[in-house]
């Protein structure tokens, strides 16, 4: 099979039949044999019904019911499991990605050997309080992620090797990182195809302002995972350090200044008076901390089943 078309939605009744069109007029147009997944994030509408129509007229048509709203991010990666197509594209189900850019992707993923192809929504039809931050966010993820030449992470619109969703897991809202993901993953050959945006014809954007504040915490998560993920105590461990020595510099100065003036009879200092005396009893105690919890994190990768895993690019 060519190609798998996983659309992860929630509440879009209105768009599915036009959208469903529209793809079957593009793969037929184009020749390739093709599935659609529909992922169907615990719609409250019809939406579930109007797929069931859908893939009685087209056997294309797969889908695939959560019992409640689980998320973007579970969505695609159970669409993930399902696909069988050398090419897995993703696309929203608002009618905001166009299908008619699909045949391109596929063909730079199969002839120019990119692992990942990223849309990029140049031109967005978005309201500005929504693409002011998004390119903040997008400078932010390139510098964290190294992925320099992505302009747009977040787009909806992608196209993978089926090898790369087989070996990414995607789980509470990294689905804004899927690129990064790829690159940890041992996929580096990622690239970007400008694709057309539309405004959304039916219904209402399903992420709210928040987005932002839990994108930059999820990045955080990742970059650090990325960094210290199997080896905790690389970086606990150096803070501790830091924090036992700046605790035995606070030490080593209130012994000093008790001794200068025990020498110069001024017998009014008290060590309890000094700041360096609780610069050194918080200094120490932080640094244990760091110390213990970068114990635990190395007790917990011990336990992981992932700590071993390597993609293997290729052996004799
Ligand atoms: N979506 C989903 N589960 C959710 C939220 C969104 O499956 O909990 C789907 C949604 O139906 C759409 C896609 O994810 O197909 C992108 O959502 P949306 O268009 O609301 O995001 P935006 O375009 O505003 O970034
Ligand atoms: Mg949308």
């Amino acid at each position: 099979m060519d190609i798998s078309i996983v659309i992860p939605l929630y509440n879009e009744e209105e768009s599915l039949s036009e959208l469903e069109e529209w793809i079957e007029r593009v793969m037929k147009a184009n020749g390739f044999s093709y599935e659609v997944i529909f992922v169907d994030d615990g719609s409250t509408d019809g939406s579930y019904s109007k797929i069931k129509h859908l893939a009685e007229k087209n056997p294309a048509i797969r889908a695939i019911r959560f019992s409640r709203n689980y998320g973007k991010s579970p969505a695609l990666n159970t669409g993930f499991r399902m696909a069988q197509g050398d090419v897995v594209i993703t696309m929203d189900a608002d009618l905001q990605d166009s299908p008619d850019e699909i045949p391109e992707l596929y063909r730079m993923i199969k002839e120019d050997g990119y692992d990942l192809v990223s849309g990029w929504k140049k031109k967005r039809y978005d309201p500005l309080s929504k693409t002011i931050p998004t390119k903040l966010f997008n400078a932010t993820a390139r510098k964290v992620s190294g992925i320099k030449n992505l302009h747009d992470f977040n787009c909806g619109l992608k196209a993978y090797r089926n090898q790369v969703v087989k070996n990414i897991e995607v789980y509470g809202d990294m689905h804004r990182y899927i690129p990064y993901l790829a690159k940890n993953a041992g996929f580096g050959r990622i690239g970007e195809k400008e694709v057309k945006h539309q405004a959304r014809k039916y219904g209402h954007t399903k992420f709210g302002l928040d987005r932002f504040v839990n994108g930059y915490l999820d990045l955080g998560t990742l970059w650090f995972q990325t960094k210290f993920g199997v080896k905790p105590m690389h970086i606990f461990g150096l803070l501790g350090s830091v924090m036992f020595l700046i605790g035995f510099l606070a030490v080593l100065t209130v012994i000093i200044l008790k001794i200068v003036s025990v020498c110069s009879h001024d017998y009014y200092f008290y060590l309890t008076k000094s700041v360096y005396f609780y610069l050194s009893l918080a200094a120490m105690i932080m640094g244990l901390q760091f110390f213990l919890t970068g114990f635990i994190g190395e007790l917990i990768i011990r336990n992981s089943s992932e700590r071993n895993n390597y993609l293997i690019a290729e052996e004799i």
